[in-house]
């Protein structure tokens, strides 16, 4: 297991705050048991999902087995029909400790 971050953006256009379709497809997906439904892609917890909502950005981190999968959650979730998404592996800060200190031998 590891942790990634999803991070998308939308137009000011197809936010579902703007967009009747978009925020639609938002409500459909937030009735659905996301939880359950990561579960198949491999995703054993979504973390957090974190909305700068006047940005259009969102950053979700989970806890999944493969970035490939989580990019096929993204499709079959909808998140990718109105959002550019980067899926980035994260690391926590005592990990970047952990790493400088054998990178440096400290
Ligand atoms: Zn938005």
């Amino acid at each position: 297991m590891a942790l990634f971050g999803i991070y998308g953006s939308h137009t000011t256009e197809a936010c579902p705050w703007n967009n009747i379709e978009t925020a639609r497809g938002i409500l459909q997906q937030a009735d659905r048991d996301m939880a359950s439904m990561a579960q198949q892609y491999k995703i054993h917890r979504i973390v957090g999902q974190y909305h700068s909502a006047l940005e259009h950005t969102f950053l979700w981190i989970c806890d999944a087995d493969d970035p490939h999968l989580i990019q096929q959650f993204c499709v079959d979730a909808g998140i990718a029909s109105f959002n550019a998404v980067t899926i980035v592996p994260l690391i926590t800060f005592d990990q970047v400790i952990e790493g400088l200190k054998q990178i440096h031998s400290l």
